[in-house]
């Protein structure tokens, strides 16, 4: 029987996990997929799409730095990546293509279904005002925290995040020298600042005790966040290795309409990451 053909496009792509993910998927839920990564320069998406769909591709995932321009080329958007502004993942209704986001529906899966977290009536902050944070900030609001902050290096963009989503619920926004004297149940991080093993300066006392900390970069090592959290007297303190699961079985649904168990292909990816030099 033919396969079903799907790809991630990025640039660059050459250490993407998804087709390792989408493969574990396919294996165990029988469905006839294959699943490839292409490296797609910005300036090449539309044209790369069109000759996708013209192989018979049946849909696609978008990762750095082709989200927003994903937004752009979608002809219909789900509400959530509207509110987004960006796409991660692609397929095509009636040769219509649909734009989704599924970043921001992975990560509550994992805080809420895997790591067991509330955040109804918790105090959660985020650090970084980038792409990670605006496909993340309308499903945490949508969880009804107490409070949801946003700090950021540069505070203007932490401010227009917040305008953006101000229609859904309150952001509370905070440049990084702001934060002494405020604590929170749950912190995320969602700056880029990990990827060269650096932290945004915190204070000491940020998270309560007992807290959790949740780092959206992962790593075969924890990163310098998850390492700050266990110092400072996190219950929990988890790299984002399972959201990338996640948000990849949220799109696996989309295109097949099944659900696949995801925890087993958390646990085989954290494995695979620890034999990573
Ligand atoms: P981005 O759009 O480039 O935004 C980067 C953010 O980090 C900005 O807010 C920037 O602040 C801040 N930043 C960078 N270096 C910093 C430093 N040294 N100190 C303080 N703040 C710093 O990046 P992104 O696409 O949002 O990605 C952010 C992270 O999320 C990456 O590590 C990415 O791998 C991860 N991610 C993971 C998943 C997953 O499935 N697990 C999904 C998406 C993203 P300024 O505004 O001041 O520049």
């Amino acid at each position: 029987m033919a396969l079903d053909h799907y790809a991630v496009f990025g640039h660059p792509i050459g250490h993407s996990k998804s087709p390792a993910i989408h493969a574990q998927f396919a294996d165990q839920t029988g469905q006839k997929i294959a699943y490839t990564a292409c490296e797609v320069p910005p300036g090449c998406l539309e044209v790369a799409v069109k000759a996708f769909r013209a192989g018979g591709g049946q849909g696609l995932n978008l990762t750095v730095p082709l989200k927003e321009l994903g937004f752009a080329l979608a002809q219909e958007l789900t509400p959530r990546a509207r509110l987004a502004g960006a796409v991660n993942t692609l397929c095509w209704r009636e040769e219509r293509l649909l734009g989704d986001n599924t970043d921001g529906i992975g990560l509550i899966r994992d805080l809420t279904l895997n790591l067991k977290l509330t955040l109804t009536g918790r105090r959660v902050l985020i650090l970084g005002a980038g792409g990670a944070a605006r496909g993340i900030l309308g499903p945490l609001l949508e969880q009804r925290p107490i409070q949801l902050a946003l700090a950021n290096r540069t505070l203007k963009r932490a401010q227009e995040l917040a305008a953006r989503f101000a229609a859904l619920g309150e952001i509370s926004v905070f440049g990084l020298a702001d934060l002494a004297g405020h604590r929170f149940d749950l912190i995320i991080n969602a700056t880029s600042a990990s990827l060269h093993g650096e932290l945004p300066p915190l204070p000491d006392d940020l998270l309560i005790p007992g807290g959790a900390c949740y780092d959206l970069m992962y790593a075969a090592q924890p990163t310098a966040f998850v390492r700050w959290g266990l110092e400072h007297g996190a219950a929990l303190s988890v790299d984002g290795l399972g959201m990338l699961v996640e948000q990849a079985a949220e799109a696996f649904w989309l295109w097949r309409g099944v659900r696949p168990k995801t925890r087993p292909v958390i646990q085989t990816l954290r494995a695979a990451l620890g034999r990573t030099p």
